[in-house]
């Protein structure tokens, strides 16, 4: 099942999923290792042509030491762009060029966390570089430089049009940049864009790499600087809906593979690697938040209320994205029943479905979530008092471990200073 949003691990049939409900109760987000692993070497096999490959998983998607663990055992690094996420990178034993550090807006304690693991640097801005050398120090041997193309390329539909991205340097600012950091002694360069979001066209993605190829090849040229890697960013999509084709990866490698032969091996630049700092695609299909029916209610629609809500999973509510719904032990029977699936937040996007055709669903029954395994506790949030929930791995041996416990009212309660405590 590997590689589908769309369908639950064969092994979690509705009983096993009744057995690990019993065990942690519901509502619960549950990530399958193996889909992980799989995920992760195949992105590698595609690959393997290219010296230095390397994927730097986005740990926003999922910030949680034991999926990391598993991205850092199949030989991908961290993307991270805050404090904590590079804590929990180096906390599972990432350090040095295993960990991307793409922030922009960067505050100095930030720059300094990432100096001193030894991350590499991937510079948002040109004003960053003398920003880093008074506040934080000499720039560290080995840099990254962020590339905002503009208006030689329109944005996919998520991200938007580059011109309009806070992301990322100029074309002249990139050279400039380039310049001052050989100046000031770096000596290990790489090239970064991000300019897609959840694409499934692999050309798109192909498209990314030419043009980070040719300006290597200008910067080559111009500077005299041979870049060690590219970085195409992440944005590689995820088939949410059922009639969507998934994204594969050796469609996006051998269109890039291709590029590579036309364009950095006649220019003698054939040690570049690619990385690249997927998120989405690596966990988001591997991932299901699963829920229980609380409550059904008839009114000018058919609700169904489940036991999670948007603080659980939010991007049904804040995009109105579309996420396939299952309810276990029924896949066979027809959908003819049409409901909005609700949590319980006063806010009326708060709903994981609207108008959805589903078989029909009794109190008690599980409903299941596909393609949650990015975005979801990571985007998580207390709006309305409501507790974020608990996360669940389904490990490769078949066994369901806690990797995080729900939140308690003493954990929503912990920052708070109550009127007259010593506080
Ligand atoms: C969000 C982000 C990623 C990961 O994006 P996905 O859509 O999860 O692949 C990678 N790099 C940067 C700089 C990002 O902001």
């Amino acid at each position: 099942m590997t590689g589908s949003s769309i369908s639950l691990p064969s092994s979690l049939t509705k009983s096993r999923l009744e057995e690990i409900a019993q065990t942690f109760g519901t509502p619960f987000l549950i990530y399958d290792e193996n889909g992980i692993r799989e995920t992760l070497k195949r992105i590698n096999r595609a690959f393997s042509w290219n010296p230095g490959f390397k994927e730097y998983f986005a740990v926003k998607a999922c910030p949680n030491p034991s999926i990391l663990e598993i991205c850092r055992d199949e030989k991908a690094g961290a993307d991270c762009s805050s404090a904590p996420e590079l804590t929990l990178a180096s906390l599972v034993g990432m350090q040095a060029e295993e960990i991307m550090f793409t922030s922009n807006n960067t505050p100095i304690e930030e720059f300094r966390q990432a100096r001193d693991l030894g991350a590499i640097i991937n510079f948002d801005d040109i004003t960053h570089i003398p920003f880093f050398i008074s506040h934080v120090g000499p720039l560290p041997e080995f840099c990254c430089v962020r590339y905002n193309p503009g208006e030689e390329r329109t944005g996919n539909s998520i991200i938007g049009n580059p011109e309009e991205a806070k992301y990322g340097m100029t074309k002249a600012q990139i050279f400039q940049a380039l310049r001052i950091m050989k100046q000031e002694g770096v000596r290990r360069f790489g090239l970064h864009t991000m300019i897609a979001s959840n694409e499934l066209n692999p050309q798109y993605h192909i498209n990314t790499a030419i043009m980070l190829f040719n300006l290597a090849v200008q910067i080559q040229d111009q500077l005299g600087i041979r870049l060690e890697f590219v970085n195409t960013g992440g944005g590689w999509g995820v088939n949410y809906k059922p009639e969507q084709k998934p994204l594969n990866p050796r469609e996006v490698s051998s269109g890039i593979r291709e590029a590579y032969e036309g364009i950095i091996v006649p220019n003698r630049l054939n040690t570049l690697s690619i990385v690249m700092e997927n998120g989405r695609f690596i966990t988001g299909p591997n991932g299901w938040l699963v829920m229980r029916a609380r409550h059904e209610k008839h009114t000018y629609r058919e609700y169904i209320g489940v036991d999670a809500t948007m603080a659980d999973f939010m991007r049904p509510g804040v995009y109105g994205a579309y996420h396939h719904l299952i309810v276990p032990g029924k896949e066979e029977e027809s959908p003819d029943h049409v409901y909005d699936i609700i949590g319980s937040l006063c806010e009326n996007c708060d709903k994981f479905g609207v108008q959805r055709h589903l078989p029909k669903i009794e109190i008690g029954d599980l409903v299941v979530l596909c393609g949650a395994g990015a975005h979801g506790k990571a985007m998580g949030f207390n709006y309305n008092g409501k507790l974020r929930g608990q996360e669940l791995l389904l490990k490769s041996d078949g066994k369901v471990e806690m990797i995080r416990r729900p939140e308690t009212q003493d954990d929503y309660f912990a920052t708070l200073r109550f009127p007259g405590s010593k506080y």
